[in-house]
């Protein structure tokens, strides 16, 4: 799999494009430039790298040049300057069987408005794209139906578009980019027109197809909420120009300007921050063969009343409790073993806020933040609270605020 570059690329329409784009690169604004043009500099100067298995997500309100910049990517717009690379391979110079090819074979296309052919089983449509790429009959069948059973569809190749709902439609549009095996996925506003329940459903389920299927998705949105739920990565747009790009929590506590701040009000975020965003250093923890009386000791100094038991390398044992240390110091045991708790509260470090309150309230112990047996972190409920309430850690560092999520939480999703 191989890197997506975008290198200054500008998209102007209109004849006067060269002339335009000279006066950009002089740094005339945009406003001028189309004034004195007669242009629409629609993506002026974009450069930005996607690294295989990334969702990166390009957000911006609409006009703000999102369809423009996707569509150079696979060409379907030609750039007016700069360059797309895929690895090597410079897509802006290809000649036209090679272009072919690389749309056929490397990039699929997710739309809208779904793309079906309502004449078409949906099995049929699936095949679309491997159809193309003239996959021979019986090998096409079985890669359709693979991907329509990845999305969901398993029992529906038979029906027709129309006898699907809207969200199954899109399921088959994604199915079709799916079955033709391109490593990179161009969803342009590709859950937009959904209703935000079944909208939401979608977000979370190409999160989970993408575990496994770790493609490089360039998702376009005009919606935060989203953008901030799937991506790894987000590029804001404003008026033709990439203003700012970084992961959810950069964008969150590091707006680059007004125009980021003002759409950053608006997000859930107890949907789209993880425990990864308020988790703090795990200090209260002891190495396993350090014995009861270290733990002792360290559970003093630190004044908690529990200790996360660790190997070396922070790989996460189990938790032991005061009371139990201090019996096992009384009966003369020199191992934690035996009072090490090993059915601790545990959570991935990608697990969204709304979803820690539960286990949180449920346990004695801080939630332990783990990531490949490591412990990562940990998040003691005061620090969740804090979060829901936005106030400093001991260290002085900002807790991020949360909204409380109600019934009605998904409601703004699409509206
Ligand atoms: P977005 O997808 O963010 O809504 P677009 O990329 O569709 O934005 O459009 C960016 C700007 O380019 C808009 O001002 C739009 O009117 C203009 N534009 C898009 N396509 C064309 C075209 N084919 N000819 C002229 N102007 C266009
Ligand atoms: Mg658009």
């Amino acid at each position: 799999m191989n890197t997506l570059r975008a290198e200054g690329l500008y998209k102007i329409f209109g004849r006067r494009a060269p002339e335009a784009l000279a006066m950009l690169r002089e740094g005339h604004d945009r406003e001028a430039v189309q004034q004195a043009t007669d242009t629409v500099p629609a993506v002026i100067d974009a450069s930005f790298e996607v690294q295989p298995g990334e969702i990166f997500v390009v957000m911006g309100l609409s006009g703000s040049g999102k369809s423009t910049l996707v569509r150079m990517l696979n060409r379907m717009h030609p750039a007016t300057a700069g360059r797309v690379l895929i690895g090597d391979i410079d897509v802006t110079s290809l000649a036209p069987p090679e272009l072919r090819a690389l749309r056929a074979e490397k990039i699929s296309m997710v739309f809208q408005h779904f793309g079906l052919f309502p004449h078409r089983t949906v099995l049929e449509n699936a095949m679309w794209g491997l159809e193309v790429r003239k996959v021979p009959e019986a090998e096409r069948r079985t890669r359709a139906a693979e991907a329509l059973e990845l999305v969901g569809l398993g029992g529906w190749g038979d029906s027709y578009p129309g006898e699907l709902s809207g969200g199954m439609q899109q399921r088959v549009g994604l199915a079709r980019a799916i079955a033709t095996d391109a490593d990179i996925l161009l969803m342009d506003e590709a859950f937009s027109a959904l209703d935000p329940l079944i909208r939401s459903e979608m977000q979370e389920q190409l999160v989970e197809l993408q575990q496994n299927l770790h493609k490089t998705i360039i998702f376009i949105t005009h919606d935060l909420n989203e953008a901030m739920f799937l991506g790894d990565r987000i590029a804001v747009m404003k008026d033709g120009r990439i203003v700012q790009i970084g992961t959810t929590e950069e964008i969150l506590q590091d707006p680059a300007n007004d125009y980021v701040e003002a759409f950053v009000q608006d997000v859930d975020r107890s949907r789209v921050l993880t425990a990864s965003a308020v988790m703090e250093e795990p200090i209260a923890t002891i190495l396993r063969r350090e014995g009861p009386k270290a733990a002792l000791k360290r559970m003093r100094e630190r004044q908690v009343s529990a200790l996360y038991v660790v190997d070396p390398g922070r790989r996460l044992v189990g938790a032991t409790l005061d009371d139990e240390v201090i019996e096992a110091i009384m009966g003369g045991e020199h191992h934690l073993e035996n009072i090490t708790h090993t059915d601790v509260p545990v959570v991935d470090p990608d697990t969204p806020l709304n979803e820690l309150l539960m286990p949180s309230a449920q346990s004695r112990l801080p939630l332990a933040v783990v990531k490949d047996g490591k412990l990562l972190g940990v998040i003691p409920r005061v620090t969740l609270l804090a979060a829901l309430g936005g106030v400093r850690r001991s260290n002085g560092t900002e807790v991020p605020q949360v909204d409380v999520p109600g019934d009605d939480d998904r409601e703004e999703a699409g509206a």
